[in-house]
């Protein structure tokens, strides 16, 4: 069923849109078969789930953190992890920094934009986002990759409205690669189980889904 899944989402895919398989509340058996369809990026948004699966999971996978963060967490999953989708705003940039310093890595970051119209979504507002690259405090971080941004629109069947929230961050996203011109600031991920066809037309270049490829979340 999952393998099934996987190539029905890659059938839809153009080529340069990544995927990232989202497994938070799933089992390691799952991502296993995910693993062995070819999939190498995995999205969890709990640090505790995620510390545990990374133990018994095979240690090429690429793991990504989408979910709602605090400075403890980040403690915990910086000796690993591949990309942080989630950083929502300055503080937690700063201590990202601190964490990839005392791991002697460097940590691959998406900006998350606040593009819904829902309180409980988080991210940086338009202007913030842009105010920080115009006035280039990206210099402060030294162990940050800016890779680009994340967005999630609102939860909604009203399609128009997606599209338009879509549309917005890739304006913001196009704004932003003109005023820092940095080859690793290239994806622009938006897109889940419900609403991915839309952030493809939109220019999406990473997709994350979950429900789609595993089912339901069973929730604990
Ligand atoms: C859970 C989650 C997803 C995946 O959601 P599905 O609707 O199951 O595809 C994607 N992005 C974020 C940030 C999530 O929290």
């Amino acid at each position: 069923m999952i393998q099934e899944n996987i190539k029905n989402i890659r059938a839809q895919l153009p080529e340069n849109v990544q995927l990232v398989c989202v497994s938070k509340f799933h089992s390691e058996e799952s991502i296993m078969q995910a693993y062995n369809a070819g999939v190498r990026d995995f999205g969890e948004s709990r640090a505790q789930e995620l510390l545990k699966k990374v133990v018994n999971l095979p240690k090429d996978i690429r793991w990504h953190f989408i979910g709602a963060l605090q400075s403890n967490k980040i403690r915990q999953i910086a000796p690993f992890i591949y990309m942080i989708q989630s950083i929502e705003n300055e503080k937690l940039l700063q201590e990202t920094d601190r964490q990839a310093e005392k791991n002697s890595r460097k940590i691959n970051v998406l900006l998350e934009v606040h593009i819904a119209d829902e309180e409980q979504k988080h991210g940086f507002a338009e202007n913030e986002i842009i105010e920080f690259f115009e006035k280039k405090k990206w210099q402060n971080f030294l162990h940050i990759n800016f890779c680009g941004l994340m967005g999630m629109a609102t939860f909604t069947s009203d399609n128009e409205k997606i599209r338009k929230e879509f549309s917005k961050i890739k304006e913001i996203f196009d704004k932003i690669k003109n005023i820092f011109p940095n080859p690793t600031f290239a994806t622009l991920s938006i897109g889940m189980s419900d609403d991915f066809p839309i952030a493809v037309e939109q220019g999406s270049g990473m997709v994350r889904i979950g429900s789609k490829i595993f089912g339901n979340r069973i929730k604990n």
